[in-house]
């Protein structure tokens, strides 16, 4: 979504103004998701309906960029079987869209760096969708390499930003009117760790420093949480005490299979840790059920922590194979009626709990954000 905001910007540079009918646009440009293959089906479905308006209007751009742009084997389909698509770029030379959109001649240009460039500063003087919160990238890239996960491959290694840019840009927002941000990572734990600058920890009180009403963050790697970014949690009222945690699975033989370098009992050990020291906080999470070889014992593990966790809510998904990853290639004897029946046997777990965390809320006064009309 930030992502999408900073291309628009970019069209927008060259004096094109946005639209949200299809039918008007006179350049569509699709950013994509690689995170699982459901995706792919999905933009290639809208992209016939694209192709079907070409028909009409012939001078329509097409374009396609994001994740699935850095996947070798979409730019080979795009190549042999939609000639119609007329632009494409990767998650690493956004910057080359002007280029490309006042360069274009009607011939297919497919500009994808398999390698990533240093990290570019982008400005605060766009405009973005909403103003009252706004996204804060404080890295790109991810180096955990966990073996289902496509993001260090489609989106290199990891790179923070330098904190004094960061730091700069949420004082911007705040003379702006901004009430909330998000700063954004893969990892942000690990932020700093690429660069000689502060940590995370230290990130979030500077940014705590400037004074915005509001600060989340997404997301941490329950690997690399430490005690004194709880503290800085704790002690700065305007860090908001909502963690997204993700724990994939609770079994220790999946966990070890996906590369996630904590056991179930570290999980529990960090997630009860957070709950002594903020006990107010929300923490959510992400589960893959029917990894590769997943038996029931295993699935059963992960729904023991989702009963003693409790979490307010969970993103849930079946694990899907991505092409050049580790877990791609493991023996995958689970069945698809299986994985179906733990994911809805999850998802109710889990709106239970969603429930009575919804129900703490109840005949309580809190100050709230209103970002808009619902
Ligand atoms: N960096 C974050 C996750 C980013 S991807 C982290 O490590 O916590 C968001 C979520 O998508 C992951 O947490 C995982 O639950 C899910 N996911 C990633 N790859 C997947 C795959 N191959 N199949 C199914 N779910 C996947
Ligand atoms: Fe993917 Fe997150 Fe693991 Fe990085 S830490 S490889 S983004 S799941």
């Amino acid at each position: 979504v930030h992502d999408s905001e900073e291309i628009s910007a970019l069209i927008e540079s060259l004096g094109y103004i946005k639209t949200d009918v299809l039918e008007e646009a006179d350049f569509i440009i699709l950013n994509t998701c690689a995170i699982r293959e459901n995706a792919h089906d999905k933009v290639f479905g809208f992209l016939g309906r694209c192709k079907h308006l070409k028909k009409e209007k012939k001078d329509i751009i097409i374009g396609l960029c994001g994740c699935m742009a850095q996947e070798e084997s979409v730019v080979n389909e795009i190549r042999e079987k939609h000639p119609y698509i007329d632009i494409v770029f990767g998650t690493h030379n956004m910057n080359d869209l002007p280029k490309m959109l006042t360069n274009y001649y009607g011939k297919q240009d497919i500009e994808v760096y398999s390698k990533e460039g240093d990290v570019i500063e982008f400005g605060n003087l766009y405009k973005r969708d909403s103003n009252i919160s706004a996204w804060v990238n404080i890295m790109y890239g991810c180096d955990k390499f966990c073996t289902y996960c496509i993001v260090p491959y489609t989106r290199g290694k990891q790179r923070s930003r330098k904190s004094e840019d960061i730091i700069k840009e949420v004082k911007e927002l705040k003379e702006a009117g901004y009430k909330e941000i998000t700063l954004l990572g893969q990892n942000v734990n690990a932020y700093g760790k690429d660069l000689d600058d502060v940590s995370f920890a230290r990130l979030l009180e500077l940014v705590s420093d400037t004074g915005i009403p509001r600060i989340r963050f997404v997301t941490s790697h329950p690997w690399d949480f430490t005690d004194e970014m709880i503290e800085v949690i704790k002690n700065n009222p305007n860090i908001m005490p909502y963690i997204h945690l993700p724990l994939q699975s609770g079994s220790d033989r999946i966990l070890k299979l996906m590369g996630r370098r904590y056991t179930k009992e570290k999980y529990l050990e960090l997630f009860n840790k957070l709950k002594k020291a903020l006990p107010y906080s929300s923490i959510t999470t992400d589960i893959i059920v029917g990894f590769p070889g997943e038996t029931e014992e295993d699935f059963n593990d992960t729904l023991d922590v989702v009963n003693e966790c409790k979490f307010d809510s969970a993103f849930t998904f079946i694990f899907s194979p991505r092409i050049g990853t580790p877990a791609a290639k493991m023996k995958d004897d689970v069945s698809l009626e299986t994985k179906n029946e733990r994911l809805q046997k999850l998802n109710e777990l889990i709106n239970k709990y969603s429930k009575e965390a919804n129900d703490r809320y109840l005949n309580k006064t809190v100050p709230v954000l209103i970002e808009g009309y619902s």
